[in-house]
């Protein structure tokens, strides 16, 4: 029993089980892009051994009545190859679900040979499909090159309905960004996150929401964030055990270790998700109630406004974490710093 009362008929499960995971195998990338909402850069690290991995992956599995898709992403998966095959062939020998998808930014696809090698690899360790991406902020440290040559010997190899690339309009028309006057790659960037693709947490919240139009907070009043931390089914879980919802980066649901389990840390959400600090208030309230929970802390709003809800919501969760507010639902501090 976990102390929680029976569903009424008609009314919503209020945390969902989790069916899509992600497992972030680092926190490296060799890029610093400017929308990475995790924060990955090339002095990042925490990588997960294969061991982990497939433990996370049986576990996920296990949690959840009915399964859980499982992708690999990071930071930059493929930065670690011999470990990354390594986790994609033991999961399968172990029949664990298969994978769905494995994301990269194809830093690595420098020639034809190593791609075909590698993705052949994968597709016989049981890829399901491969997800690039590419935009002008990923191709401010990747050449688009790479990413056009990882997309078609894909489709080549795998067929193109296992092909994802976010975004095949700028694979299509984009271009090298690196060489870019600072000034005029900055004006490119806000004009691109206008089209609200990317969730400004992290380094988005930093680099991206300050280019963009902005509101005052009561502006998001009364949007509750219920739908992405409870009922969105998605989850990443890093190498220390952290377990954040899958588009709400820094915001922990709670934490592996050997005594707890993923079942555990989803069947105690499920039982006390409503007065935790964090999660209860955006939940409820969205975070113009977290902005209530943070005034003791002195978080005082910015006279610009903000971009968006998710900005409001992460400069508000720093300034928590700057303080050493609710340490047990907002992590890792590094993401949170500037
Ligand atoms: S490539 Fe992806 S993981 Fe790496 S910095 Fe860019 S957004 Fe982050
Ligand atoms: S406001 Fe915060 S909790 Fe809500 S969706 Fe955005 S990042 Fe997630």
């Amino acid at each position: 029993m976990n102390g929680r009362r029976p569903l009424q008929r008609g009314e919503k499960m209020p945390v969902k089980h989790w069916s899509f995971a992600g497992l972030v195998l680092t926190y490296w990338c060799n890029a610093r892009c400017a929308s990475c909402y995790l924060r990955c850069a090339p002095e990042r690290g925490e990588p997960m051994s294969a061991d982990s991995a497939i433990e996370l992956w049986r576990q996920l599995i296990e949690a959840s009545p009915h399964g859980c898709r499982i992708h690999l992403g990071g930071g930059e998966p493929f930065g670690d190859w011999p470990t990354l095959l390594e986790i994609c062939r033991r999961a399968k020998t172990a029949g664990l679900a298969p994978l769905e998808k494995i994301e990269t930014n194809a830093f690595w696809a420098c020639d034809e040979p190593t791609v075909r090698d590698r993705l052949r690899a994968l597709d016989d360790a049981g890829m399901g499909k491969l997800c690039i991406s590419a935009d002008p902020y990923h191709q401010q440290f990747v050449p688009i090159d790479r990413c056009r040559l990882a997309a078609r010997v894909a489709s080549e190899l795998l067929g193109a309905d296992r092909v994802q690339v976010r975004w095949r309009d700028w694979l299509a028309a984009g271009f090298d960004t690196a060489e870019m006057d600072d000034a005029v790659r900055g004006r490119l960037f806000g004009r691109y996150a206008e089209s609200g693709r990317d969730r400004l947490n992290g380094r988005a919240a930093e680099c991206l929401a300050p280019r963009l139009q902005r509101k005052n907070p009561a502006h998001f009043a009364d949007t509750s964030c219920a739908e992405a931390i409870l009922r969105s089914r998605h989850v990443h879980v890093d190498a220390a055990g952290r377990v954040m919802p899958g588009t709400c980066a820094g915001i922990l649901l709670g934490r592996l270790s050997d005594r707890t389990s993923v079942r555990q840390i989803w069947e105690s959400l499920a039982a006390d998700h409503a007065v935790r600090p964090i999660v209860g208030t955006l939940a409820r309230a969205g975070p113009v109630g977290l902005m209530q929970l943070a005034k003791p802390a002195g978080f005082v709003p910015s006279p610009q406004g903000y971009a968006g809800k998710c900005h409001l919501c992460w400069e508000i969760r720093r300034r928590l974490v700057e303080v050493g507010e609710f340490p047990d639902e907002l992590g890792p501090v590094w993401m949170y710093e500037k």
